[in-house]
């Protein structure tokens, strides 16, 4: 029978709440100051505690710090703190203290055992899940795109087809979430994942490109982040300045908003990465450094159902270099060699990939305006997806001017690109809310 502690002064209220866990199934311990709650819950080490905040002798806080400080299951036994205390100062401090969740009282009888039955929920999908911690409810691996603009959101009549939000890519596989990127797209991913999952913990992970605008700036109206239950994991590498949480956190200040970021109730880590190659639960991470201004990356996750690679920010060298007569020697033979050598590592990156989500902002006609500005010409994405034989190109990161139109040419451009080099390889131009299961199927896979 699954246990639970009521630690509570309230003589009434611990009666009325014994009687109404005992009729779910609970086994009740009852006791009537922290310093008594502490020895029975040493004693008894029950699944749940549910514990008032001001008591005599030692307080909630006190009794989740202590508890928290035990090593084993007591460590992880569910705690439910109850007060009278409407200041948010008190509430943030008690999930501070190890607390899993705060009720204010009168507390809605209701609401408390749905939050009981979650942690049991929890409990047991943690046990059947080879990823602690993970979501397990999709089986094969997905992705869904949820932005697929470049530098700015672009909302309005003119941009419905394709979408005006910024970059943000959700990857489901393995039991994992994986977001890349956090551009504004990544709200109304919040949105689906608060209401898929309801209250149920999450354990997301983030992995941010780099640090510009168009691919944090949805992060601050992440819903999960907004969920004490939740825990996100943000990766990145160091950046070219600050560190990485203090970059995201920067954009949350005052005056640019009214939340900081320490102020997120959910439990946010960040990790600045080193390696080029990493793991996040079962799934293999590649990571590349791409021409674009800063410390930038693009990714590619290896499941067991093919390869997603996603380089959204990126200027491709040989169109660079043979254009660009800013820089020492242009057009010279070895400058030439070092521009298809720099790209070059780049196929080999890509090599072989079910999916490729790649830059590729410009046309032939624009680039020559925006040379240095970090993004490619389409035509050397695509050129550069069918020489490292990929099966999958998304063109990503559509330039703010462009308009569906724009952009439905621009893909028609370069599927015909891909018909005169000889390739295989699907092209389409990434659009808002598409929805795509591993293996695709294509011409390369039946
Ligand atoms: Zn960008
Ligand atoms: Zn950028």
């Amino acid at each position: 029978m699954k246990r639970i502690l009521l630690i509570d002064d309230d003589v009434v209220f611990r009666f009325g709440l014994a009687k109404l866990l005992a009729g779910e199934g609970w086994h009740v311990f009852e006791a009537e100051d922290g310093e008594k709650g502490l020895k029975l819950a040493m004693q008894y080490r029950p699944e749940a505690i549910v514990c008032d905040l001001h008591m005599p002798r030692c307080n909630g806080f006190q009794v989740c710090r202590s508890l928290r400080a035990q090593d084993g299951t007591l460590g992880k036994t569910k705690i439910v703190i109850t007060t009278s205390s409407l200041y948010p100062s008190d509430r943030e401090t008690a999930l501070e203290c190890g607390a899993d969740s705060y009720l204010i009282k009168p507390i809605n009888q209701l609401e408390l055992l749905a939050i009981l039955n979650q942690f049991n929920e929890a409990e047991a999908a943690r046990n059947n899940a080879s990823n602690p911690g993970a979501v397990t409810r999709s089986q094969k691996t997905k992705f869904k795109f949820w932005g697929v603009r470049g530098s700015l959101p672009t909302p309005g009549p003119s941009t419905v087809h394709y979408g005006g939000n910024t970059s943000c890519v959700e990857v489901r596989t393995e039991g994992q979430v994986i977001i890349l990127d956090a551009g504004t797209g990544i709200r109304e991913l919040g949105l689906q994942l608060a209401g898929e999952f309801k209250n149920q913990p999450l354990s997301l992970t983030i992995l941010i490109s780099h640090t510009h605008w168009d691919h944090i700036q949805g992060f601050p109206f992440f819903a999960p982040a907004y969920n004490p239950r939740n825990s996100l994991h943000v990766l990145a590498y160091e950046g070219a300045r600050k560190g990485l949480e203090a970059t995201l956190s920067s954009q949350m200040e005052s005056p640019y908003f009214p939340i900081s970021m320490q102020q997120m109730p959910s439990n946010i880590s960040f990790l600045e990465l080193k390696d080029l190659s990493f793991k996040i639960g079962n799934v293999r991470v590649e990571a590349i450094f791409v021409n674009h201004p800063g410390v930038c990356v693009g990714y590619r996750l290896f499941t067991q159902e093919g390869s997603i690679a996603y380089v959204p920010d990126n200027e491709l060298f040989q169109r660079l270099k043979a254009q660009d007569t800013t820089g020492s020697n242009p057009g010279g033979e070895h400058v030439q060699d070092f521009a298809l050598r720099q790209d070059q590592k780049l196929t080999q990156f890509i090599k072989g990939a079910d999916v490729l989500i790649m830059d590729s902002q410009y046309d032939e006609d624009e680039y020559p305006k925006h040379i240095g500005w970090g993004h490619s010409c389409a035509d050397d994405s695509v050129a550069l997806a069918v020489g490292a034989e990929v099966k999958n190109l998304f063109l990503f990161h559509h330039d703010p001017m462009h308009d569906d139109a724009k952009i439905s040419q621009m893909a028609s451009r370069a599927q015909e690109l891909v018909a005169r080099l000889g390739g295989k390889m699907k092209v389409e131009a990434a659009r808002e809310g598409m929805e795509i299961e591993l293996p695709v199927p294509g011409p390369g896979n039946g």
